[in-house]
């Protein structure tokens, strides 16, 4: 279900940032079915030709020297590379090929990423002279566009939905079971990683965003294969702001929930459940990636009987978008409950991707209609001919009904916790989709 994300890169004022809001869809304020999420400005949903994508703006960097515009540069580069699909590097016909487009051409032609040269503010004849310059770096899809003019934007879109992989949505048909780790820095990822792994392979310190790096590691447990993602922290802070920290960190988590097959989310038992914690998970939510949520520390709090339940509660009304995942009391430091874990692991992916027959699934959905009749309108009512589901990581079903129109948020809500009761989908999100039919169909 994953979309393609395609990341935006290159100089200040090179008008990035007007391509991404002409481009962006209009957002709804609030992502629809995952109240208490608001989507950041980072990323925006676009569409083309019936394609939909993700764009991430790499961006937020304030033109302070060109040192710095150079490194902060880099550091947008390799995110991109790390997290999205497609690259788009931005440069202006206006100012020529400067010294810092050379390196970040450079990073972008080693790495394997489809990446597009975007050569904005081309709007004469002079700029388009200018365009030639531009293939000195190196990169062979060139396009040359006015981002607020909106010239030559159809045949840029045409090339980025071109180079959209469709075999990538099937690439980890193996056996191994993909584990992200994700959680704002600090959160105990690392610790987690190294406990699981049983050897200090990356080094911990209390210093959020010491220099480490999102790391896939292979292992085996109990005859299974696992592939532990890593987010890590963020490269040393440096004269990086805190702003663009926590917005590589959250972009980072995103590019490795992308990527995985379980995700664990991890929480501060000493914070309580946080802003950031509400957002990366709405990020997992709106994947739709098998989830867990871990409150780690777990041994570095004092507890009564009441605790978990004092826990318990403010996750599930801070997530109240995924009151399906299992919360689990953990310590990266002592091991406690990591044997459950794994064991919580094994039963989220299976349950996300567990196939319902027709047969169970129409019955299932007859009987909640018999307990529960749909709504009606203005005396129509909603009527629900047949159900069939359709894909899995999320389950997705489909209902066959007479007018979507008539679907209430709150019957879709009642119904999905129908599904539930009958089937184990702890863990998972659960889509439902509706088709129009006519009764004779
Ligand atoms: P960003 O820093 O890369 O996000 O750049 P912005 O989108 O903020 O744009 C920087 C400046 O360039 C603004 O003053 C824009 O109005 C201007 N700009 C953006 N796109 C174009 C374009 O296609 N042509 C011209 N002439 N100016 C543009
Ligand atoms: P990351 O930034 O999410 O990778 O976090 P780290 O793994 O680097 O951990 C940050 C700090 O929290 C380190 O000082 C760890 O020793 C500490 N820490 C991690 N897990 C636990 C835990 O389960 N209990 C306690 N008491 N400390 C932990």
């Amino acid at each position: 279900m994953s979309k393609p994300l395609v990341a935006i890169v290159g100089r200040p004022n090179v008008g990035k940032s007007t391509f991404f809001n002409r481009i962006a869809k209009k957002r709804t304020a609030i992502v629809e079915d995952t109240p208490g999420v608001t989507r950041d400005r980072l990323f925006e949903d676009a569409e083309w030709l019936n394609y939909k994508f993700t764009m991430i703006d790499t961006g937020g960097i304030e033109p302070v020297s060109e040192d710095i515009i150079l490194k902060q540069m880099k550091q947008q580069a390799e995110l991109a590379i790390e997290a999205a699909d497609v690259v788009l590097f931005f440069v202006d016909a206006k100012d020529g090929v400067v010294s810092a487009d050379y390196e970040v051409a450079d990073m972008l032609r080693r790495s394997d990423k489809k990446v597009i040269l975007v050569v904005n503010k081309v709007e004469s004849s002079k700029d388009e002279e200018m365009v030639y310059d531009f293939y000195v770096l190196g990169i062979g899809d060139l396009f040359a566009i006015s981002a607020s003019q909106g010239l030559g934007l159809g045949d840029l879109l045409d090339a980025v939905v071109e180079s959209f992989d469709p075999a990538s949505e099937l690439e980890d048909e193996d056996d191994i079971m993909r584990v992200a780790l994700v959680g704002k820095p600090n959160v105990g990822k690392s610790s987690l990683a190294n406990k699981i792994l049983g050897h200090n392979r990356c080094i911990v310190s209390d210093i959020p965003g010491t220099t480490r790096d999102a790391i896939d590691t292979p292992f085996k447990r109990d005859g299974r294969d696992y592939i532990i993602i890593d987010t890590a922290g963020m490269r040393k802070k440096g004269k990086v702001g805190d702003a663009n920290i926590e917005r590589y960190s959250v972009i980072r988590s995103l590019a490795a929930v992308r990527r995985a097959d379980v995700v664990i989310v991890l929480i501060d038992a000493n914070l309580g459940i946080t802003e950031q914690d509400v957002k990366i998970a709405g990020y997992v939510h709106e994947e739709g990636k098998p989830v867990i949520i871990a409150v780690n520390k777990w041994d570095a709090i004092e507890k009564d009987t009441f605790t978990i339940e004092e826990y318990n509660n403010s996750i599930k009304t801070s997530l109240s978008f995924m009151t399906y995942a299992p919360r689990l009391y953990i310590s990266a430091k002592t091991g406690q409950r990591i044997d459950k874990l794994f064991m919580l692991i094994d039963e989220v992916y299976s349950n996300a991707t567990r196939r319902i027959s027709t047969g169970l699934l129409n019955d299932c959905v007859r009987d909640a209609i018999e307990v529960t009749p749909p709504p009606s309108d203005k005396g129509r009512r909603l009527k629900i001919f047949y159900a069939t589901q359709v894909s899995t990581m999320p389950p997705t079903f489909v209902l066959f009904v007479n007018d979507p129109a008539l679907m209430h948020f709150s019957y879709k809500r009642y119904l999905e916790n129908y599904l539930r009761k009958t089937f184990d989908f702890s863990g998972t999100a659960i889509r439902i989709l509706l088709r129009e039919r006519s009764e004779k169909q």
